[in-house]
Order: C-alpha cells, then structure tokens, then sequence
C-alpha cells in the first residue's frame, strides 16, 4: 500500500468523523485516513467555553455560511456556523449534552430503519460517554465525551429554573434520563473546565496512531468513482490538488451542508440540479440536499435592571478580569460558561404527547447569535425557545460547479403553517416564563418582542422579523428507504459501492434536542457497522493487508495537533 492508499478515508473531522477515525483505526489492520477541510484545533478560543461567542464572529474556524434571502423571513439571509477545525461544530458549540427524547429514535425505527430504535441507539449514546455522575441505565463512563455539571451555575439561571417551577413546569435535573421533560440545569460537554470537543474526547487520545492519518487544511473536492463504486477522493491539501485512494470504504462526514454539496459536486443528486451545473450524473438521486431540517428559534429579550448579567458592559469589566483569573488559577467560574446553563423541555399545550418545545437560557442580551455587539453592551436576558420538531423543510443545492465555493442553503423556516402557529405560542410561554417572580426580580421592559406587537398577527411579524434557529441542520442526505432517502439504514449510499455518509446529515427527521451527542452516537453505530460489514469479506482481503501493512505502516502522519502545511504536502 503506498502512502496514498488507505483502507477508510473519513472526510471531516467533526462529530461523527472524530469518534469514527477513533474507532475504525482500533484495529491497527486498519490504515484510516482522516481529512478535514479546516486547521488544528489548537486555540483558547477553542478549549474556553467563553470564546464561543469569539468563534461565532471568525471566519478561521467557523464555514459562517449565509443562507439565501429567506421569503419566509422577510427576505433576510440566516447566519449559519458551522465548525471547520478538528472537531468540527463540537469546536464551536455552545456544548449543552443533549440526546433528544426516546420517541425520536423509535419514530426513526417505525420509518423502516432497522437497529435505531431508542433501545438500539442507547448503547452508543453510554460507550461514547464519560459522565462525571457515575455510571447509570441511561449513562456511561469512560466514553471520550466528557459530560459535566456547570461549574459557572450563574444565580439568573438558578432563577430561571424558580420561574419554571412557579410557572407550573416540572422540574427536572436529567434531561437524558428517564424523563426528558421539565426544566433544570444542563450538563456540558467539558473537561476540567475546558470544552470537551469531538476532538479532545476522542482524536487526541488517538493522534499517534501509526495507522491513523490526520490531515488539516485538507478540502476535499470531489468522490472519485470506477464505475458505482467510490475508489478515493480528489482533495485540496494545502492548496494543492491530490487523490487519495480508499481501499475498503470512503465516508463523508462533513456535516449537513457539506456532505450533501459533495454528493452533488461529484455527480451524485437529482438529475436537474447536476445538469444545472454543468455535472457529468453519476448517480441520480432526488433526495441528495432536500429534507433539510432546522430548529426554527426564537428569542424573548428583557432588559435587566441590575447588573447582574454577563455583559460587555463596562460595569462588567472588572467582574470580568477577576473571573479570567479565576479560569487561570481554578478552571471555575464565568469563563466556563457555555452562556446555556439552564433551561428545558416543555409542550406548547397540553394535547402534545411528548415536549416539542426546548428553552435555552442565557443571563445576556442576545440578537443575531451575538453578532450585533452593540447589543451585548446592554444588560439583559434572553429566553431561546425552538421548536423541536418542525414541519418546514428546505435544502442544499449548490451555488456553482466550484468545490471551494459556498452551498446554496434554504432553511425555509416557517413555511409550514403549524410551524408559525407553535412558535406564536412559545413566545407567550417565553413572555410568561420571564414574568414569574423569580426573574421578575431582575428584569424590566422587554426589548424582543417590541411593546407594539402583542396581537398573534404582530407576533408573526415579529418572528419573521427574527426568528432564527439553534445550528441543527440535519437531514439532507436522510437515512431510509423511500424515494428521497439518500443512504440506506447501514448508512451506505443508495446504489453505489465503496461510499457511506455519517454525520448529522442522515437523520431523517430531526431530533428533539441539541444534534451534538446524535451526532457522535451516528458516528460511533456507523464504526461498528463498517467493520462488521467489511470483516464479513475479508477474508483474503485482510491477509493482502496485514502483509502490506508490515512493509508500509509509516504512513506519514501529517496534521497532527501541531500539523504543518510541509507535512501535509508530503502525502502525496
Ligand atoms: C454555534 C453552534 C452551537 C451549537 N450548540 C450545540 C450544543 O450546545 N449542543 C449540541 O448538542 N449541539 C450543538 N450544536 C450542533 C452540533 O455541534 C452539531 O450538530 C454537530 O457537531 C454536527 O456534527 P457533524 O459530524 O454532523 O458535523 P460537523 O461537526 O460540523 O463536522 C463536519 C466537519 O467536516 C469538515 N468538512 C466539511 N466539508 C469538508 C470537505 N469538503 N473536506 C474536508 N472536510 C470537510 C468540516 O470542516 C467539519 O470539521 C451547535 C452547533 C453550532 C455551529
């Protein structure tokens, strides 16, 4: 095997690609290689829970994709994050554990989708898992994701969770336990204080794995394909154009725009989209970049009338330098932040079987996912509220031929009319939450909604004004059997050898929660379908590999945690 060969190449490094490298390079028969379009993920802004609000403003790390001007949303165009670094959108996120409710994952078993009910996925939510309250039915330990309590536990949040309880909501103080409704305190994806990506819980343990290559600054452009059978990919590493071959299996795993804007570049999707753009069809399938799916939010903003919030305000400053050093020296305290440190699982009314609306609380003012920093100048809170299982469905098309450009995003949000009518109501529960004595303390005059916009029509408006969503696209490479479905439930793309996708992009339908621990749970079930499926043939195969292996193990491990652009060139 020459050193551009390998039996897997994993392309993206977040999530799903992350704990896949981890698990499929195990067995040190298997050469894997792991591509990720972004740089190391060695920053403070990375490892700091605080600098998430830093990374939602750079363009290093963050893809900071824009969708097109949305007709549903007055015409704006919506800010979409996405992590480009080791560890993907785990590098970026705001870190709140969350599986969704066991109903998601039954719903997706009734869809046809052997070996993912509830029960079935389980496993994989505890084997990835360390939680720091000690093992349980529900939690693991010793996983690579490290879940902790906050250690921030700001007093607005604990009176947020006073007003649930006022408000007549149950308490609850595990959201992946036995029950998921209520409200409470979330746990976090950290470590010691320090964010606990895809990452750190599961590549850098790994990193020197003499048959684990990672690459950084590695862009893959297209799937090469003999035939139906994906053989390797075509990919920019460092700028420079190489091919890189997959012996057993190529898997995308960049994400719900990435992914499907691959397929699509390499001739994979429906038949008019690729004629559109001038692509040679090697594949037609309709469903690739449709059914995309987003957790439609809103915002309810008070200003607070002491100054308890956290806040760029300069009578934060000083609050603020004492708590660096208490990072520094302790790994306590504000900086840990996750900004989301309580919040909740509720129904919009009573007729619902399950929550279909979550609250995300953060002691700050927030607008635009705190891009306006005129805004966070102000002391306030703000009360997120989404809708968990939207009816809306947009897409992932492609803006050009070119595999460096943007994807076409269009979240439609709002589209469907009970979408809208749910959301009217979670602005009134996000008002009345807000308004229990517990908060009422700390807070004045709202600022979103407006004074003026009370009637359900004013509402409306306000949401198309703002609403937007909490970074869950899923479902554009969707997992099933039906005409759209883009991967079967072992996750192989429909009618091709060679070539899987895993990652947030084949959920059929969207979970009831935060996609982060979905995400890595796909990433750990898809290992274990991988090497079952290949050791299944093998036989022969593996004798050819293990002797060429012997000869060949010093693979050249370029973007290591401290890669560098010379490294990486010479892969080829
Ligand atoms: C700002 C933000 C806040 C969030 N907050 C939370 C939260 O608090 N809790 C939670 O559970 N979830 C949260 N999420 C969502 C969660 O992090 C994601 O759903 C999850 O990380 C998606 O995993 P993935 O493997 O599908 O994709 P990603 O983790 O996005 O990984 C895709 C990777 O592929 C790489 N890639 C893409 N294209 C290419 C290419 N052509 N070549 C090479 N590499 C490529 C990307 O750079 C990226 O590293 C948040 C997301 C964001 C952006």
């Amino acid at each position: 095997m020459t050193n551009n060969q390998f039996d897997y190449i994993i392309v993206g490094a977040g999530s799903a690609g992350s704990v896949l490298a981890n698990r499929l390079s195990s067995d040190p028969a298997n050469k894997v290689c792991l591509l990720e379009a972004g740089p190391h993920d060695n920053s403070l802004l990375v490892s700091c829970p605080m600098g998430v609000v830093a990374l939602m403003n750079t363009k290093k790390r963050n893809w900071s994709f824009n969708s097109k001007p949305q007709p549903t949303q007055n015409g704006r165009e919506i800010f979409n994050p996405r992590g480009k670094t080791l560890g993907g959108s785990s590098s970026i996120n705001a870190m709140v554990y969350i599986r969704g409710h066991k109903w998601d994952y039954d719903h997706w078993a009734s869809l046809g989708n052997a070996g993912w009910s509830y029960e079935e996925v389980l496993p994989y939510f505890r084997s990835t898992q360390n939680q720091e309250r000690g093992e349980s039915k529900y939690h693991g330990v010793g996983g690579g994701l490290n879940v902790a309590n906050g250690r921030s536990e700001h007093p607005i949040g604990k009176a947020f969770v006073e007003a649930g309880k006022q408000a007549g909501y149950p308490y609850n103080d595990d959201f992946n336990g036995a029950e998921q409704e209520g409200i409470g305190a979330y746990q976090a994806t950290q470590i010691n204080g320090e964010r606990c990506s895809a990452a750190r819980g599961f590549l850098r343990p790994v990193m020197d794995r003499p048959n684990l290559t990672v690459i950084t600054d590695a862009r893959a452009q297209r799937v090469l394909f003999e035939g139906k059978r994906a053989i390797g990919i075509e990919v920019l590493i460092n700028k420079q154009p190489q091919r890189l071959y997959s012996n057993k299996e190529l898997i995308l795993s960049g994400g719900a725009f990435n992914s499907p804007q691959l397929l699509l570049l390499s001739g994979v999707g429906p038949k008019d989209e690729l004629t559109k753009h001038n692509i040679k069809q090697q594949h037609e399938l309709p469903g690739v970049g449709q059914n995309l799916q987003e957790h439609v939010d809103v915002v309810t903003v008070v200003k607070s009338r002491s100054s308890g919030p956290f806040s760029a305000h300069p009578s934060a400053w000083l609050y603020a330098t004492k708590e660096l050093w208490r990072y520094i020296t302790q790994r306590k305290g504000f900086f840990t932040t996750n900004i989301v440190e309580t919040g909740g699982f509720i129904k919009s009314s009573k007729d619902q079987a399950i929550p279909d609306l979550q609250l995300q609380f953060t002691p700050m003012t927030m607008d635009d996912h705190g891009r306006t920093l005129s805004f966070m100048f102000k002391l306030g809170l703000s009360l997120h509220n989404c809708l968990l299982r939207p009816k809306s469905r947009g897409s992932v098309t492609l803006a050009s031929n070119d595999p460096n450009a943007d994807p076409l995003i269009d979240l439609n949000m709002l589209s469907h009319p009970d979408d809208m009518a749910t959301m009217i109501k979670a602005v009134r529960i996000s008002q009345n939450l807000l308004a229990q004595p517990a908060v009422k303390q700390w807070n004045s005059e709202g600022i979103f909604p407006r004074n003026d916009q009370k009637s359900d029509e004013e509402i409306a408006e306000f949401l198309r004004e703002k609403a937007n969503h909490v970074y869950h696209p899923v479902g554009t490479c969707k997992m099933g059997n039906d005409p759209l479905a883009v991967v079967d439930d072992r996750l192989r793309v429909q009618g091709l050898d060679g070539l899987r996708v895993v990652d947030a992009s084949i959920m059929p339908t969207l979970i009831g929660g935060n996609t982060n621990a979905p995400a890595i749970m796909i990433g750990a079930k898809a290992a274990d379908m991988i090497l079952a499926d290949n050791n299944k043939d093998s036989g022969k195969r593996s004798k050819d590999l293990s002797e060429s292996l012997s000869g060949s193990l010093s693979a050249k491990k370029t973007g290591s945690l401290e890669s560098s652009p010379v490294e990486s060139q010479e892969i080829a």
